[in-house]
């Protein structure tokens, strides 16, 4: 026989990784888990218990305890008490605890690593080279962020105690990446692992144990959705952090509206892979493999959407059939397979569905043609051609092996389509030409971008997605802002400033003419579609003039032309800071009148209204100033190449402004949002709303382009809730009273705007801590990471 006949017939021997350490550990266990909660471990006689299986056998593993009210209730309670400790150690305190976890997880890495492997059915190339590797450097990063925190974060504190809930996709690795930033932000901890996953979380808990961290800092339940539930409700924790399905981030949204808990949500994706003719289509085959078929496909930004151009469409799909054909699926514990089993039978049948809906709407198939193992759940790797654009298997996540494949021509029709979804988790760009790699890259609408590479990840980096991915970012100085809040917040507003209304309309004497102040859309005075107004009255009782009254028809007006603003964005930094000084020059020109418009409506004498005035130019200085400085970071991944992190707006931002300080806190809100490039569609402050309309026309004269700013007056609960509900509005404050804050989180969550709200508190306008600066232009913006590796 000839060597080249043998390099053909050559097949792999079964290179198995021992599963004795694990099974030693659950015999230790009895196979029986109880519940971690303040330091021990507990399992309630009453408790309901459950089971988890081996994906890849469909053998139990281990019963485990489900916890109900009781257990919830104990573990927030841990939480809550521990907290004040926790947080009062020191930065160096807390580091040196984060640190012992990491080097705790990496003396058990082989434990861990086999332990993930089965229960959820992922090989162990991957729980031992990427999944566990990246928990440790997770928890070493994080021991720096501690460390360093005082100094990092000085105007910053923690939350208090958080609750946070992951899927069963990474089980050990979203769990770093919920913990290590909560605890070293000085947060306590109770974790919800996905009931088909608990076993790594329960090691983990042991693990930290030893390391002696302080009882009651960090809990675990383990439990099914409704334990989770019962979290996401609960009163006393102070944040929610989920990462899962966007159907029950949409809930977990809705059902946290009524309180003031942070939020932050990790949600679905159906994350582009684009492909151009210039690629190197090797490369970018091999690339395919680990954006789609890593994890079984159970991944949340797998590359599941190929975009090929037309011109090499054939080439790459032949060449990717061939690299199919050789992929390993097996026995997830085998070190030589690529791809494991599925996490359980209702997943498989899901992905089943899917694929037979793909190809009942006219998608074509190709599937691996190798030998599924007998038992376990495994599926093959699955490729769907022609397939179009707006069917169900381009559009929904299949969270399963499974690529669905569309040709583009032109890089403008790359974009579209890589676009053209509801999620925006993250995109690979493959092509040979980086300049048009990264021309791309700001226009698409995800929170990661890896080009000529893809599945990615850094605890430096920012994880995160746009639109119906979510909210928030994991890792990294970006994710650390998600654990923290202001020191010097918003105070309970005890009383809103009293404001008179008319109580009959006088149009005699004052009001010869129509007075009606004008809606401001698309850089036009425009008449409200309603046809009514509303009366405004100056602080002695008499009539001040009229406002129109803003409906839905004159939201959708102003949103469509927010959108057609978006050139705004696009601006270079320094002029979008021209344009904010110029308004500074003119609000100045016109400072007496705004002066004694504010006097009469609110009743301050000139001193006070003149200090408004001039702090108002002041903060359009500030943020002309940092329209410029507020830019990303470069970070420097252990890859040979660099993570571009940079600061984006968020889009179109509906924006309802306070009754406290009219000219100030309406100028506080809009400016970080106009220095970060954002158009806006602008809801007044009811009584003072003269002062917005006055306001316009300085816009008018400052060489603002239309659209960017709109002004909508009218009723804020009314107005804002429909912002809150049109989908082409990304982000929306509110400042007013508590039902505003809850309709703006109760009815975003068609397109899960990005939401801030003051929690129907005050804040203190001229305070240039809590109101202005660099937090605010931070919530007017988003972090994008974009990734390039460099060298041949
Ligand atoms: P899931 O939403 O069904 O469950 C996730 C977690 O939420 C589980 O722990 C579950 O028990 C819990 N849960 C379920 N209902 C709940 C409720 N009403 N209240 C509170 N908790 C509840 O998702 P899954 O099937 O476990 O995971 C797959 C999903 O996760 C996919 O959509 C995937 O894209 C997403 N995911 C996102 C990211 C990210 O970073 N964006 C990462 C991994 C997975």
């Amino acid at each position: 026989m000839q060597v080249t006949e043998i390099y053909k017939t050559l097949d792999y021997s079964p290179a198995p990784e021992s599963p004795e350490q694990a099974i030693e550990w659950l015999k230790e266990n009895k196979s029986s888990f109880g519940l971690f909660i303040n330091g021990k471990w507990l399992k309630p006689k009453s408790a309901a218990v459950f089971k988890t299986f081996n994906p890849a056998s469909g053998k139990k593993l281990a019963t485990i305890t489900e916890a109900g009210k009781a257990e919830v209730n104990s573990a927030v309670n841990a939480a809550k008490q521990a907290f004040p400790k926790w947080n009062a150690l020191t930065g160096h305190e807390r580091a040196r605890y984060l640190y012992a976890i990491a080097r705790q997880i990496q003396k058990h890495s082989r434990l861990f690593a086999v332990l993930e492997s089965m229960d959820n059915g992922k090989t162990i190339r991957e729980t031992r080279d990427i999944d566990v590797p990246l928990v440790i450097r997770h928890f070493y990063h994080h021991a720096g962020w501690a460390q360093t925190l005082e100094s990092e974060f000085p105007e910053h504190t923690a939350i208090g105690p958080v609750g946070q809930i992951i899927p069963w996709n990474f089980p050990l690795m979203l769990l770093s990446w919920k913990i290590a930033p909560a605890l070293a932000a000085g947060n306590t901890v109770v974790l919800k692992p996905a009931e088909f996953t608990p076993l790594t979380a329960l090691l983990f808990a042991e693990i930290c144990s030893l390391t002696g961290l302080p009882p009651g800092v960090l809990n675990v339940l383990t439990g099914p959705g409704n334990t989770g539930s019962m979290l996401v409700k609960h009163p006393d924790l102070k944040k929610i952090a989920f990462t899962g399905s966007t159907e029950v981030g949409r809930i977990i949204r809705e059902q946290t509206a009524d309180s003031d808990k942070k939020l932050t949500l990790e949600l679905g994706g159906k994350s582009p892979f684009i492909v151009f003719e210039d690629a190197d289509l090797d490369s970018a085959i091999e690339g395919l493999v680990d954006a789609i078929w890593f994890n079984q496909g159970q991944v949340c930004c797998a590359g599941s959407r190929l975009l090929v151009q037309e011109s090499v469409a054939e080439k790459v799909t032949d060449r990717l059939k061939a690299r199919m054909a050789k992929l390993r699926v097996g026995d997830p514990l085998d070190k030589s397979m690529d791809m494991g089993a599925i996490i359980a039978p209702i997943q498989k049948k899901r992905i089943q569905k899917l694929v037979e809906k793909g190809e009942k709407e006219g998608a074509e198939i190709w599937q691996w043609q190798g030998t599924l193992p007998q038992n376990g759940y495994f599926f093959p790797p699955t490729l769907l051609t022609n397939v179009a654009p707006a069917s169900t298997v381009a559009q929904t996540e299949i969270f399963g092996p499974v690529l669905s494949s569309m040709t583009f021509r032109t890089p403008d029709e790359a974009v579209m389509l890589a676009n053209n979804s509801a999620y925006g988790l993250a995109a690979s760009v493959w092509s040979e030409n980086i300049n048009q790699s990264l021309h791309l890259a700001p226009k698409l609408k995800v929170g990661v971008v890896w080009i000529n590479c893809t599945n990615q990840f850094d605890a430096s980096a920012g994880f995160g997605g746009y639109r119906e991915s979510g909210y928030g970012r994991e890792g990294g100085h970006e994710g650390m802002f998600e654990y923290l809040k202001l020191k010097k917040g918003a105070v309970d507003s005890a009383q809103r400033l009293k404001v008179k209304q008319a109580t009959k309309t006088d149009k005699s004497g004052q009001y010869q003419i129509d007075r009606t102040a004008k809606l401001y859309i698309g850089g036009k005075q425009t008449r409200p579609d309603s046809g009514y107004s509303l009366p405004v009255v100056n602080a002695d009782g008499s009539l001040a003039g009229e406002i129109g009254h803003g409906n839905r028809k004159d939201i959708r007006n102003a949103v469509e032309a927010a959108n057609k603003a978006s050139g705004w964005h696009s601006l270079t930094p320094h002029s979008r800071a021209q344009i904010l000084y110029f308004i500074a020059e003119n609000l100045e020109t016109r400072s007496e009148e705004f002066e004694s418009r504010i006097m009469r409506l609110t009743g301050l004498n000139k001193k006070q209204a003149a200090q408004e005035v001039q702090t108002s130019v002041s903060r359009i200085f500030t943020y002309a100033a940092l329209a410029d400085k507020h830019e990303g970071l470069v970070h420097q991944p252990p890859m040979r190449g660099l993570a571009l992190a940079l600061n984006e707006p968020i889009g179109v931002m509906g924006i309802i402004c306070p009754d406290e300080a009219p000219l100030l806190g309406l100028l506080s809100l809009l400016l970080p949002a106009l220095a970060m490039g954002n158009s806006v569609v602008l809801i007044p402050s009811r009584p003072f709303a003269l002062v917005a309309t006055d306001f316009y026309q300085v816009l008018e004269t400052s060489d603002v382009p239309p659209g960017v700013v709109n002004i909508v007056s009218g009723n804020a609960l009314e107005l804002g809730t429909i912002l809150a509900k049109h989908d082409d509005v990304a982000g929306l404050w509110v400042v007013g009273t508590m039902d505003e804050c809850k309709n703006a989180k109760k009815f975003s969550t068609g397109n899960m705007k990005i939401i801030w709200t003051c929690e129907g508190k005050e804040l203190d306008w001229f305070d240039s801590q809590q109101s202005e600066g660099r937090e605010w232009m931070r919530r007017a913006s988003q972090v994008k990471n974009v990734w390039i590796p460099y060298g041949e």
